[in-house]
This record gives structure tokens, C-alpha cells and sequence, in this order.
């Protein structure tokens, strides 16, 4: 009998390629043996999960196979929120003493008021791993210069990048406290290989430095990794930033509540990272859950034992396929990335319309440099209308003219719904750092 032959894909790309390619099924005993004991030690020490899983989970040690694991209750952010209000300031979401955590962090407070986490010294490890999956894949690591185009403060954001860098070999360079000019002067300074942020922010930076005569193209960045919004998986965003940098864009997915979750490939396919994530799909309407297809994104994390997530509900929209991507690897694939959040989605009309589907349109046009979407409700109607800002005096008014007309059909197009596009001033339109608000609700 002859061995098996290897797995494709360079191994220089991988954080473990075995395990990263294994077969499904090996997969899914890999996922058994981290969840059962660490299920277990979450009975014992959460006061969270204790109550949570009351009359459900009847065995003192834990659960005893995937069915009953599917039985378990879905967690909720909702539900953590409410958990935290009613025992400030942590909540009971934490399987160990106080004493065991090392690190604070808040969710951005995109919805809601932000949401308090720790992590034990051994979470935060994990985080770290979970990100090396994504430098790996990236092709990241000795000899790279990381600059990370982000303030530094409570939000969990790139912290644990910033700590894996070193995990890789890569030297980091922090870019919090700065303003954008500073941060482009910073560039051309030290000469970094990779930047680390927003895909909106990665927009600005590049409009900052041309406004600054530095073409951010010619700087020597060969990579961009982003997180906090779709924009790297939404193709005509990730193109405008691919070409105002010269360099590969990457996607990276994650949640503050529930870890780094997936990375951006060679094949340029986004990978949820199994190893140390269980993932479902939920149907919403229906109540059903399946290890594939389209839904909402439900998680597990396994290695995050201080402070877990089971069977959350993401609130994400996915396309989740487990076929073996030409990467080689096993991994599920996002097809086309996180597609849009629930709580995102816009009724127009009897129609669903995902900001993210906007964007791609908007982003296609070269002129345009900003944009916003204005929802306006009248008698419970919601109407749509997208601002974008064009520079009128370098592209004259019949460019301006032309662009709506061709946004507005393309519009139509993509969304199936009628969408009136306006032009405004160039500069007019607010910038973001963090997560960007393109979405205005006007009553
Ligand atoms: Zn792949």
C-alpha cells in the first residue's frame, strides 16, 4: 500500500497543516475531545452556564455526545448584556476566580452599550493562536513589519494581532495615539510590509497620504489585513484597496465575545478556523441548524475556557461550504465572507437589502471617495437613498451626472429595488477609524 500522498499547499502557509487539512470526519473528533472536558470544567466553575443549563444537561460531567450538545440552548448577546447589567461589573460568564483573569476588553458598543470581557492567561493565549492562523495564511511572519493603524484603547480590536506578531516572528509597530498625517509619516518612516485595519480606514489612510503627495502604492506594504466590518470579502472595496495600497488585501473575522474566527487564504477564500470553533448554521424561520449551507452563523469557541461562548448566535449571515478548498485545507469556507449582520438588514419594499450589497455597487465607481445610505421612513414605509461624495471640480458636473445615473441602474440591479443616488461636496461626508456608521436613519 502506498502512503498517502501529501496535502496540497505550501507548508510555510500553514499553522499546522496536518490539522489543517485532515479529513472531515477526523475534524470532528478533534472538535469532541477539545469541547467534552472543557464542557465539563464550564459545568463545574460558571455560574452563567450552571444556570443556563439547568434541566438540560443532566449528567455531572458534562454531555456525552453531539446530540445532546445540539440540545443545548443557544446563547444570545442579549442574554450576556442582561447577565452583565444584573452583576456588574463582569457578570457570571466567567468559569474561574477573578484573580485567574489578566486581560480586560469591551466589545465596540456598535450595538448597544459595550460589553465588559476577560480573559485568563490561557484565553488570551488562544486569541494569540487564533490570529497566527491568520499571519500563516497570509504568508506573515520573520522579516515582516506589521503597522497597526488603530488606537489602542478598551475595544479589543487588534490587540491580540498586536501579540501575535511576535508569536510569528513579525516586528510590530503600534499606530494608536496618532493622527492619520502622523500615521503616514510613520509609514514612511519604518518602512512596514504589512498594515493592520479597518477596510474603511485603509480608504482614509491611502486618501490622507495622496493629499499628502506620498503614493500610499509605492510604500512597500505587500499585504492589508482588516477586521471590524465586511468590506475585505466585499469585492469592489477589496479591489479599491488592493490597488490604492499594491498590495494583497486580507479578510479577517472575528467577535470581542467570541475570539478571532477566520482568515483569508492563498486561494483567497475565507476560512472559519475549526480547530477552535464549532460552527453551525442556523435557518432562522425554521429553527434548524446544519454544518453548512446559508444562514446565520452559530459558534463555539474551544479554547476560550475563562470566558466561553456556546452555541451563540452571531448574528451574522453566512454561505458556509465544507468542501476542500484548492488551499488544501478542510476548514468551512465563508463563500464571499461574512455577508451581512441580522441586525444590518434593511426592509425596503417587502425587500431584504444588506448594506454590504450597496457598498459593492457604490465602490465600483472611482470617482466616488465616500458614502452614506439614508433610510427614511414615512407612514412605516422605509425608503432608501444613498449619498456619495464626488470631487465635482476635478470631475466636472457631466461625470457627476453620468456617475448617478449609472449608480442608480446598478443599484436596481444588485438590490431588485429602486434606489434614488445624490451627489454631494467632496470632503462632506464623515471618515471612520473604528467601525464605520454609512448607515443614517432619518425620520
Ligand atoms: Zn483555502
Amino acid at each position: 500500500m502506498s502512503a498517502p500522498s501529501p496535502p496540497p499547499g505550501d507548508p510555510a502557509l500553514f499553522v499546522d497543516r496536518t490539522l489543517e487539512t485532515m479529513s472531515r470526519e477526523d475534524l470532528v473528533e478533534y472538535q469532541w475531545q477539545r469541547l467534552a472536558p472543557m464542557l465539563g470544567r464550564i459545568l463545574e466553575g460558571n455560574a452563567f452556564y450552571g444556570r443556563k443549563w439547568a434541566g438540560t444537561v443532566r449528567h455531572a460531567r458534562g454531555i456525552r455526545g453531539w446530540d445532546e450538545f445540539r440540545r443545548l440552548p443557544f446563547t444570545t448577546k442579549a442574554e450576556l448584556a442582561r447577565d452583565q447589567a444584573e452583576h456588574p461589573p463582569f457578570g457570571t460568564n466567567l468559569t474561574y476566580p477573578l484573580e485567574r483573569y489578566v486581560r480586560f476588553h469591551q466589545t465596540s458598543g456598535t450595538t448597544g452599550r459595550p460589553m465588559r470581557w476577560l480573559d485568563t492567561a490561557e484565553s488570551w493565549d488562544w486569541w494569540i493562536r487564533c490570529w497566527t492562523f491568520v499571519y500563516r495564511a497570509a504568508g506573515v511572519g520573520a522579516g515582516d513589519r506589521i503597522f497597526f493603524a488603530f488606537s489602542f484603547g478598551p475595544f479589543v480590536g487588534f490587540w491580540a494581532g498586536f501579540d501575535a506578531a511576535r508569536r510569528v516572528g513579525a516586528l510590530a509597530i503600534p499606530g494608536g495615539g496618532l493622527d492619520s498625517r502622523l500615521r503616514v509619516r510613520m509609514l514612511v518612516e519604518t518602512q512596514p510590509t504589512v498594515l493592520v485595519c479597518t477596510p474603511s480606514y485603509a480608504l482614509r489612510l491611502a486618501e490622507v497620504a495622496r493629499a499628502g503627495d506620498v503614493d500610499p502604492a509605492a510604500l512597500g506594504i505587500r499585504v492589508t489585513i482588516h477586521a471590524g466590518e465586511p468590506g475585505a470579502s466585499i469585492p469592489a472595496t477589496r479591489r479599491r484597496i488592493e490597488a490604492a495600497w499594491g498590495a494583497r488585501c486580507i479578510d479577517h473575522t472575528g467577535l470581542t465575545e467570541v475570539g478571532a474566527t477566520g482568515f483569508t487564504c492563498a486561494a483567497g477564500q475565507v476560512h472559519l478556523t475549526e480547530s477552535e470553533f464549532i460552527a453551525e448554521v442556523l435557518d432562522p424561520e425554521r429553527g434548524t441548524v446544519s454544518p453548512d449551507g446559508e444562514g446565520e452563523l452559530v459558534l463555539t469557541n474551544l479554547g476560550r475556557e475563562g470566558s466561553p461562548v456556546v452555541r451563540y448566535r452571531t448574528g451574522d449571515r453566512v454561505r458556509l461550504s465544507v468542501e476542500r478548498c484548492p488551499c488544501g485545507r478542510t476548514f468551512a469556507r465563508m463563500v464571499g465572507g461574512i455577508l451581512g449582520r441580522a441586525d444590518d438588514m434593511l426592509v425596503v419594499r417587502g425587500m431584504n437589502v444588506f448594506p454590504s450589497t450597496i457598498e459593492d455597487v457604490v465602490r465600483r465607481f472611482a470617482c466616488v471617495d465616500e458614502f452614506r445610505i439614508e433610510v427614511r421612513r414615512r407612514a412605516e414605509m422605509a425608503d432608501l437613498r444613498v449619498v456619495v461624495e464626488v470631487d465635482d471640480a476635478r470631475h466636472g458636473p457631466e461625470v457627476v451626472a453620468r456617475t448617478l445615473a449609472d449608480l442608480r441602474e446598478q443599484l436596481r440591479l444588485a438590490c431588485g429595488i429602486r434606489i434614488d443616488a445624490h451627489a454631494v461636496t467632496a470632503g462632506t461626508l464623515p471618515r471612520f477609524e473604528l467601525k464605520a456608521r454609512r448607515v443614517v436613519h432619518i425620520e
